[in-house]
């Protein structure tokens, strides 16, 4: 008898906890939504476009800071183990001190079925130059926007493959995306015509531009090629100038995501101006300049020219 009572007791007990516990929901009650985690802010802004309403999406690395190299937090980590998806870039991006695949590792997400899709897949890459990192992947591929489509591509074939369900939604929302994106990538291959080719010359931090510069035919100089890698030492400074002086450039630029003061130390050493700031590996902060990828990508095209024009 007490047996009984003591087994209907427990059977109450866990019927009253799970229905406390309503499945999978978080704080905000989102139950219902596929939760995908991305390395960066460039990626959450893609994720969104495909996933719409049918996704939550958290960037690990914040706005405005660095992706090559990152710690993450325990937000991060609790948010990664839960993941339905992951999304990065790869191209030796998220390469420092092996962040990425440490994390993977610490959170289950390392096995061959997890979902952790690499967005570059597809895309051609390009090799560093500079001794020591030769034939070492570029991993700036997005900045040239026929790549930024593959990116798009893949998110909606990830979204697909871990919920079938909404492939329909996923399809249509990416369609529409993609369209937008080649009308800009046609845009910006005609944004430089207007100046002499002598002059179409982009000199940032880092050597973010390489296809970018294949993309929209202008030459770029840098004074590290990577950010994982010594920045603004006094040779690679030195190396700049001369570039600077060889080639007459009347203009400099400044990556949002970069601490100012090595290009700060090349124009005064030059004498020629930043003109501008530019979005290289992080979006612009919510509801200000480039805070979209197409934003920030017609942030870029339109101040190079802008100031290329002026100078
Ligand atoms: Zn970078």
């Amino acid at each position: 008898m007490f047996k009984k009572m003591y087994l209907l007791f427990i059977g109450v007990l866990m019927t009253l906890l799970l229905a406390a516990c309503g499945g999978n929901e978080d704080a905000q009650g989102n139950s219902e939504k596929l939760q995908v985690v991305t390395t960066y802010s460039i990626l959450q802004d893609m994720v969104k476009n495909v996933g719409g309403d049918k996704v939550e999406v958290h960037s690990m690395v914040k706005i405005g800071a660095n992706p090559h190299e990152y710690e993450p937090l325990p937000e991060d980590l609790k948010k990664t183990a839960d993941a339905d998806a992951v999304f990065y870039n790869g191209l030796n991006l998220e390469a420092g001190n092996s962040w990425f695949e440490k994390l993977l590792g610490t959170t289950g997400k390392d096995g061959e079925d997890a979902p952790v899709f690499r967005l570059s897949e597809g895309v051609e890459p390009k090799y560093l130059t500079s001794k020591g990192k030769e034939g070492e992947e570029d991993p700036h591929a997005w900045l040239d926007v026929s790549n930024g489509i593959k990116y798009v591509e893949n998110v909606r074939d990830g979204l697909i493959k871990v919920d079938p369900e909404n492939k329909e939604t996923y399809e249509k929302n990416a369609a529409e995306y993609i369209s937008k994106l080649k009308g800009l990538h046609e845009d910006a291959k005609n944004s430089f015509n207007e100046i002499p080719k002598e002059k179409r010359y982009l000199i940032t931090s880092e050597g973010a531009f390489k296809y970018f510069s294949d993309a929209y035919d202008i030459e770029s100089g840098y004074i590290w090629e990577i950010n994982a890698e010594n920045q603004g030492s006094p040779d690679q400074i030195r190396q700049v100038v001369d570039l600077i002086k060889e080639k007459d450039i009347k203009v400099l630029f400044l990556e949002t995501s970069i601490d100012a003061r090595s290009m700060e130390a090349v124009s005064r050493e030059t004498g020629v101006p930043i003109g501008g700031k530019v979005f290289t590996d992080s979006l612009g902060k919510p509801g200000g300049d480039g805070d979209t990828y197409i934003d920030m990508m017609k942030w870029n095209i339109d101040t190079i020219r802008e100031q290329l024009n002026k100078h």
